[in-house]
């Protein structure tokens, strides 16, 4: 861990210090600048909050899946809802529910992936926790071993919940790192 937010440091350095920027600068900075160039070529699509493909995607927030260039999607297209392993939590679940009932998605897609850093860790982690910090997280780690199977309980989990009005379309895949292609999930 420490040894990558110090490469992340190196490399946001060495790149801002090429830009001519102050030295300091953090990532942030760059990307606050990268903004302005971004807002300055921006102009108002006019959409309104409701996806046009009345489709939500969750999935994990791995760094080397870029969910709108891997699936063809465009600005408005879709809901994106990511965390740690695109697991199916309660917030997941809260997200999912304003997306059909507020905002009119019908269309639910999981991608999880190979390479994932959640079959690196156990769920000894909140023990790990527990002991540096003297609290143990409410949280579940949500650590998995087989890929396949971690897809199929976030189907599972979608499909069940009472709290959504959509569930008859509901697609699970693993996303391959090294290749870019999307492997489907059969449910059962
Ligand atoms: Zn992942």
């Amino acid at each position: 861990m420490t040894s990558t937010v110090l490469t992340m440091t190196t490399s946001a350095t060495g790149a801002t210090a090429t830009e001519g920027a102050i030295p300091g600068d953090t990532v942030t900075d760059r990307l606050v600048e990268a903004n302005e160039r971004y807002a300055s070529a921006f102009t108002d699509p006019g959409m309104d909050a409701r996806p046009v493909l009345h489709v939500a995607v969750v999935a994990c927030m791995d760094a080397r899946l870029d969910l709108h260039e891997a699936l063809g999607l465009e600005l408005g297209d879709c809901h994106t809802i990511r965390n740690a392993g695109g697991v199916v939590t309660d917030d997941v679940i809260r997200s999912l529910t304003i997306s059909q009932r507020k905002l009119g998605t019908r269309s639910v897609v999981l991608i999880h992936h190979t390479g994932c850093g959640l079959e690196q860790i156990t769920e000894e982690f909140r023990t790990d926790l527990e002991m540096e910090v003297g609290q143990r997280p409410a949280w579940a780690v949500e650590s998995f071993r087989d890929v396949d199977q971690d897809v199929r309980q976030s189907m599972r989990r979608v499909r069940t919940s009472p709290f959504l009005l959509h569930t008859d379309d509901i697609r699970g895949f693993v996303f391959d790192v090294k290749t870019g292609l999307l492997r489907e999930i059969d449910p059962s």
